[in-house]
């Protein structure tokens, strides 16, 4: 029986834990695969602080919910948006999940997205049974061409495009797809579930966000760049109407209505996104964003040195070292306790800079890289 009769005291306990935890990678241990970074200690702090706090007894915590349109506010700032509305959610997926679920229920049930989009993407098609159109992608961006013979084809729907793409660091051409999506009576929603904490702040000529007429949402997660604990995504909408559809009946709760997909929710992840937006302001997620593009240069360029290359030069900080023994390559680092991540559709290694990838780190990923390719190139390898 796992379930002890008698309770464990708890020093025990965590003594167990730890020595869990301790043989686990961290992100200060070579843990540089993943999108997410170490959190800020303030977003950890008020996420303890308000963790018990049930974010969807909307009526009881009311001021609650308003600090969750307060953050999501200042997300859709982000992304082009006054005015905005939406939630927090356990992350990417369940924001992608949401969106199309919203887009479904305004009546779009196609879904027009390149390979490149997130696996979420069509998990979350899949399960709403919406169909999919796959357009292809040209540099791993959406391309134009093929999304508007698409459309032309199948009619009304919602267009996915990613602002930082999940195996490539590239971004879709929004500005170019949304005007497509106003021709074809289209909608677009932008996955900017990781860029969205760079790519406006380097790149304001480029209309990426709500300032295209045609998007309706966009996916922003704080637990990546926005340096909040997990569980915390964000789903960012348009507008009250928009939104309508994740507003639902909950008999028994004193407002008689909950938000989203989930019932009771923590209110810590709120916290965390909303004190990390005071916190970082405008100017600190684009100094971070400048900063973390300057170490994706380092690496890039290190690697090249090493003879290895970037499968796309990224524009946001993710980057796929081309590699064709990829599995082999990342059993190879994990064991010299470097843990990346495939690239996907490519054969490669991707390495996310997030903050915690500092010149030291990048300086280990290169060379257990450059002992890899040693080693490959061996006869008795
Ligand atoms: N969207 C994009 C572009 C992503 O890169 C990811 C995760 O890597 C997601 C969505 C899903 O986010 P999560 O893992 O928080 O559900």
């Amino acid at each position: 029986m796992s379930l002890p009769r008698e309770g464990i005291p708890w020093i025990e306990i965590v003594k167990e834990l730890r020595k869990i935890l301790r043989e686990l990678p961290t992100h200060f241990t070579g843990f540089v695969g993943s999108m997410t970074t170490v959190p800020h200690q303030l977003a950890k702090q008020v996420f303890l602080e308000f963790m018990e706090v049930n974010a969807n007894d909307i009526a009881t915590f009311r001021r609650v919910r308003e600090l969750e349109l307060e953050a999501v506010r200042m997300l859709g700032e982000i992304l082009g948006c006054r005015d905005c509305v939406g939630m927090i959610t356990t992350g990417g997926s369940e924001a992608n999940l949401a969106a199309l679920y919203l887009a479904r229920e305004h009546g779009y049930e196609v879904v027009y997205a390149p390979l490149t989009a997130h696996d979420s993407v069509f998990k979350a098609a899949k399960l709403l049974r919406m169909r999919v159109v796959i357009v292809e992608h040209r540099g791993y961006r959406i391309d134009v061409d093929s999304l508007e013979e698409a459309v032309r084809s199948n009619g009304p729907g919602i267009i996915v495009a990613t602002v930082g793409t999940t195996g490539f660091g590239t971004v879709d051409p929004v500005e170019a797809v949304s005007a497509i999506a106003r021709e074809h009576g289209c909608v677009v929603h932008v996955d900017a579930a990781f860029g969205g904490f760079v790519a406006p702040f380097l790149y304001p000529e480029r209309k990426l966000g709500f300032s295209n007429d045609a998007v309706v949402s966009a996916t922003m997660d704080p637990h990546k760049l926005g340096l909040a604990p997990i569980p915390c995504g964000g789903l960012v909408v348009r507008d009250e109407k928009w939104f309508e559809p994740l507003v639902f009946e909950a008999k028994y709760m004193p407002s008689g209505y909950q938000v989203g997909l989930l019932g009771t929710r923590s209110a810590g992840s709120i916290a965390a996104a909303w004190a990390m937006l005071k916190h970082m302001g405008w100017r600190g997620y684009e100094a971070q964003a400048r900063e973390l593009m300057r170490r994706t240069r380092l690496l890039t360029s290190k690697c090249a040195e090493i003879g290895l290359e970037p499968v796309v030069e990224p524009e946001v900080p993710v980057v796929c070292i081309g590699i064709d023994r990829d599995v082999e390559a990342l059993e190879f680092l994990a064991k010299r306790g470097v843990y990346l991540y495939r690239c996907g559709l490519a054969k490669g290694v991707r390495v996310v800079i997030g903050p915690h990838v500092d010149e030291q780190a990048i300086g280990e990923i290169v060379e257990a890289l450059r002992d890899f390719t040693k080693s490959s190139r061996s006869p008795s390898s």
